[in-house]
């Protein structure tokens, strides 16, 4: 096949069309849309440096030397260690760029001491390998946090992929100076191995652009499913999220997992909020429920189920084990008062328990048992558990 220059032209110029577009859309959604900025910004400077280096690339010769090679091939380094920084950026919400830029600044380094004096091998092969290093650090990194991201959905690892396949692309391009050393590193020559890897890399371009995009999609839709779920003050389920985690135990309760239920009432909560103020009321209920994290297994659904009421569901668990937590629980509670404005105000809750049992026609007689031993802890005196 003969390869001409005018492909290889074409193919760079779309290329550099397509980043230069990414990057223009990944900015308006930074700064117009809003979504997920910080993410959106750094795989727009991904794009951004794509393009901008394989227009210096493009340009050689017709720009002054100065400006198209050693700033042409940083940027073509700093374009691979953004794109490592995008992923956890999405996923995670973590810039991580302390290690990227260490890369880009050792190239820099090592690019100003090389002469560019016509023998540009050496200078591809550094930009290249750096490439290759940055891109699989960030696909092998990627692969682990994706699976762990969105637990309990189908694992999204594979999504690492692409960047996995841009590493074995600029592999193969560092590799291809070494069987072919007397090819001069220049992209715009119309040579098989340049139109194969321009092809290559305008597919690799547009699918880790489709897949980054995709991210932050299942981002948004983690993030709306977590606010549809969880009671705006104390993040725990609210009452419909915790319904349905009731519903799925009970009809887990049919096939033999039992489940047993604690129901949690702040003790003279009334008087509280009357004297302190609701803002006071709001911190006591938050500090209640991160006391209480800590006796939570990955497994309990901690709800609330209106105003100052809670429960607990706790899967495989007995009376017994229900009154161990919520005994737990109550000395939590009465141990750590409330510090308002410098005072103490002392907290308590009362918890009524109770069990799955066989002839329960459903979740709601269970709560109704709960409820009713908590009405009875309340005529008890309040702060104790009842069953
Ligand atoms: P008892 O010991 O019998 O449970 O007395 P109590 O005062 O806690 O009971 P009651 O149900 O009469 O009062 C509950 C109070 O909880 C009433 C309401 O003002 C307050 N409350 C409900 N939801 C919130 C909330 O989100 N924030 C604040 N600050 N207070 C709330
Ligand atoms: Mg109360
Ligand atoms: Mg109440």
């Amino acid at each position: 096949m003969i390869v001409t220059q005018a492909q290889t032209l074409t193919l760079l110029a779309a290329l550099i069309l397509v980043s230069g577009a990414a990057a223009l859309v990944w900015t308006s959604l930074a700064f117009t849309a809003r979504i997920a900025p910080r993410a959106s910004l750094t795989v727009a400077s991904a794009n951004a440096a794509t393009a901008l280096a394989l227009a210096l690339h493009a340009l050689r010769g017709t720009l002054p030397d100065a400006l198209a090679y050693w700033p042409g091939d940083v940027l073509a380094v700093a374009a691979f260690a953004l794109l490592g920084a995008a992923v956890p950026a999405v996923t995670m919400r973590r810039l991580i760029w302390k290690p990227g830029a260490a890369v880009v600044a050792a190239c820099a380094l090592t690019l100003a001491a090389l002469p560019y004096d016509g023998d540009l091998r050496w200078q591809a092969r550094l930009v290249n390998a750096a490439g290759a290093g940055l891109a699989l650090t960030a696909g092998l990194a990627a692969w682990r946090s994706l699976g762990r991201w969105a637990s309990g959905r189908r694992t999204p690892a594979p999504l690492a992929l692409p960047l996995l396949l841009i590493a074995a692309l600029m592999a193969a391009r560092c590799a291809e100076s070494f069987v072919h050393p007397g090819a001069a590193p220049d992209l715009r020559l119309p040579t098989g191995f340049n139109l194969g890897f321009l092809w290559a890399s305008l597919v690799l371009v547009l699918l880790q652009n489709a897949t980054l995009a995709f991210l932050v999609l299942m981002r948004l839709i983690l993030r709306i499913e977590h606010l549809l779920d969880r009671d705006p003050l104390t993040d725990t389920l609210n009452r419909r999220a915790f319904d349905q985690s009731l519903a799925l135990a009970h009809a887990r309760f049919g096939r033999g997992r039992g489940y047993a239920l604690v129901m949690i009432d702040m003790d003279r909560f009334k008087q509280l909020n009357d004297t302190l103020g609701h803002a006071a009321g709001d911190a006591a209920l938050r500090q209640m429920v991160k006391e209480l994290q800590p006796c939570l297994r990955e497994v309990d659904r901690f709800g609330r189920l209106g105003g100052e009421e809670f429960c607990v569901l706790l899967p495989d668990t007995g009376l017994a084990g229900a009154a161990l937590v919520a005994e737990r629980m109550r000395c939590l509670i009465d141990a750590t008062p409330l510090r308002w404005l410098e005072q103490d105000w002392p907290l308590s809750a009362s918890f009524g328990i109770a069990e799955a049992r066989p002839g329960d026609s459903g979740p709601d007689a269970v709560l109704a048992r709960a409820d009713a031993a908590l009405y009875r802890a309340k005529h008890q005196g309040r702060n104790v558990v009842q069953g």
